[in-house]
C-alpha cells in the first residue's frame, strides 16, 4: 500500500483520529481589546447578500467582515515590528502548515494562578519526559483557558490570562527548532505582557525570529504530549499579517 493509502485506511478505521482545535467563528467570538490610544480590530460579522430571495432566488451567500486576528488565528512575522522584514501570511512555508505538534499541560497551575507564566524550566521538564522539541514543529500550551472561550468576559478575564515569561519566549524563539507556539488565550502573550521587558515578548521574539503564533485553540486535552501532527490553513492574504485559521490535529489512537 502507498503511504497515502495507509493514511486513508487509518482515517477510515479510526487508527488516526482528526481533532478540531478551532473555535467557531461568529459575531460572539471574543476579540482582543486594546486600551486607548491603540486601535482595535472589528468583531466578526456576516453581511447577507441574498438568501433565496429577489437578490438571489436560488442561492444564499454573505460577505464576511473580520480582522486578520479574530478567533482561532495565525500570527506571522510581519505582524510585529521585530519581524517587519519577514514573511506575510501568503508566504508561510508549507512545512509550517503541516507539522508536528507537542503539548505542554500547565492547566493545574493556571487553575491556581490566572497570571501563570511558562518558564524555560517547565519546557525542559517536558523534554526530560517526552524528548526533544520537534524540528520545525509547534509547542502548544494547554492552560484550560478554552473552557472560557464561549463567554467573552471570562475569556478576556479583565486582562488576566496566562502566557510565557520573557526569558522563556526568547529561549523558544532563539534556542529551539520550533516554527511556532500555540495557545488557548486571545493572544500568544500573557494578559499582563504589556508590562514585561520587552513588552509582548512572545510576539517580539518569536515573530522577530521568523516564527509563528496560533491563538484561541481548543481541545488540546485530546492530544498526546508528543506525536500529533497539525494542519493549519490560513487564507493566503497577500501582504497580510495573519489570518483566521482552521487547525486540525491528526492523532494516532
Ligand atoms: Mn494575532
Amino acid at each position: 500500500m502507498g503511504l497515502l493509502d495507509q493514511v486513508r485506511e487509518a482515517l477510515r478505521s479510526g487508527a488516526i483520529e482528526v481533532v478540531d482545535l478551532t473555535a467557531p467563528l461568529s459575531a460572539e467570538t471574543p476579540i482582543l481589546k486594546l486600551p486607548e490610544p491603540f486601535l482595535n480590530t472589528i468583531p466578526f460579522r456576516l453581511e447577507e447578500i441574498s438568501r433565496y430571495d429577489a437578490g438571489g432566488p436560488a442561492w444564499y451567500w454573505n460577505n464576511i467582515h473580520t480582522g486578520e486576528h479574530t478567533g482561532t488565528h495565525l500570527d506571522v512575522p510581519v505582524h510585529w515590528v521585530s519581524g517587519k522584514d519577514g514573511h506575510d501570511v501568503s508566504q508561510v512555508p508549507l512545512s509550517t502548515l503541516i507539522a508536528p505538534a507537542v503539548v505542554l499541560d500547565v492547566s493545574d497551575r493556571v487553575a491556581e494562578d490566572h497570571d501563570f507564566l511558562v518558564e524555560i524550566d517547565d519546557v525542559k521538564a517536558w523534554q526530560d519526559l517526552h524528548g526533544p522539541l520537534p524540528e520545525g514543529g509547534w509547542l502548544l500550551v494547554r492552560t484550560g483557558w478554552d473552557a472560557r472561550s464561549d463567554t467573552e468576559s471570562e475569556f478576556l478575564n479583565e486582562g488576566r490570562s496566562p502566557g510565557w515569561s520573557a526569558s522563556c519566549a526568547r529561549w523558544l524563539a532563539e534556542e529551539t527548532p520550533l516554527t511556532g507556539v500555540g495557545v488557548e488565550t486571545v493572544g500568544t502573550d500573557a494578559g499582563a505582557a504589556h508590562s514585561f521587558d520587552p513588552p509582548f515578548p512572545c510576539h517580539n521574539f518569536m515573530l522577530g525570529a521568523g516564527k509563528h503564533g496560533l491563538t484561541q485553540l481548543r481541545n488540546l486535552a485530546l492530544l498526546p504530549p508528543a506525536g500529533a501532527m497539525i494542519v493549519v490553513s490560513p487564507l493566503p492574504i497577500v501582504g497580510g499579517s495573519g489570518s483566521p485559521v482552521r487547525v486540525l490535529a491528526l492523532v494516532e489512537r
